[in-house]
């Protein structure tokens, strides 16, 4: 009797401890499973925001195919006086713009960059290069330098249509090039041989899908006063 009795509380203890190891082991791997969660950073929401100042959002058309020097324009032209900056549209890495010198000048395009789409959003896939041209002066940045969305690039100006230095031809604005990156030329993407695409209807539908513009990016600091048109 007296055995059966010490016997069993010490059976209970075992079946407890056995509950309490499976209890540990449990909480163990939820923990393990959380921090493994938490050390994996969340992949970077991908982000496409205007290039200019919103209050110049108006200040552009579909000027696509248009008449120009060079031929039928390959781009879309975006109004603002010299100095105002320009930022990159997407994440991605500088590099040279087609026949550009070391500084970027381009006797068309004056001072140019282009950057490289790091990530697909919206109609822009990674790959995909988009340019920016007739800057006032040589951009800050150096081929292989990535940038972020939003990131300065330069400002507008009114340089190119002749030998390095050349400018005042034309009014100040910003010349944005769209290009397919290579190998993503399937279906109708590209609208010219060079690859280029109309960023008319990119544009407008930076301004209004704000899916492309997650709060996080949006609430950068100083966002909102560049966001604002000097007056
Ligand atoms: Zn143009």
């Amino acid at each position: 009797m007296c055995v059966s009795i010490t016997k069993k509380p010490s059976g209970r203890r075992s079946r407890r401890d056995v509950l309490a190891v499976v209890l540990l082991l449990g909480v163990a791997f939820t923990l393990g499973a959380v921090t493994l969660l938490r050390s994996s950073e969340p992949p970077e929401p991908a982000v496409a925001v205007f290039p200019l100042p919103s209050g110049y959002a108006d200040s552009y058309g579909n000027d696509w195919g248009a008449a120009r020097v060079q031929g039928e324009h390959e781009g879309t032209d975006v109004f603002a006086p010299a100095g105002t900056s320009i930022r990159s549209i997407t994440a991605g890495t500088v590099s040279r713009a087609w026949g550009s010198s070391g500084n970027g000048w381009n006797n068309l395009g004056g001072y140019t960059v282009m950057i490289e789409a790091a990530q697909d959003v919206g109609p822009i896939k990674r790959g995909d290069r988009l340019y920016y041209a007739h800057m006032d002066e040589p951009t800050p940045l150096a081929p292989g330098e990535t940038v972020e969305a939003r990131q300065r690039i330069g400002t507008v100006g009114g340089t190119g249509q002749g030998p390095e230095g050349t400018r005042g031809k034309f009014e100040p604005h910003l010349h944005l090039g769209w290009y397919a990156g290579w190998g993503l030329f399937e279906g109708d993407r590209p609208r010219a041989p060079s690859g280029a695409m109309n960023p008319y209807p990119l544009l407008r539908r930076i301004e209004r899908d704000e899916t492309l513009r997650p709060a996080s990016a949006a609430s950068e600091n100083g966002t909102t006063a560049l966001d604002k048109k000097p007056m």
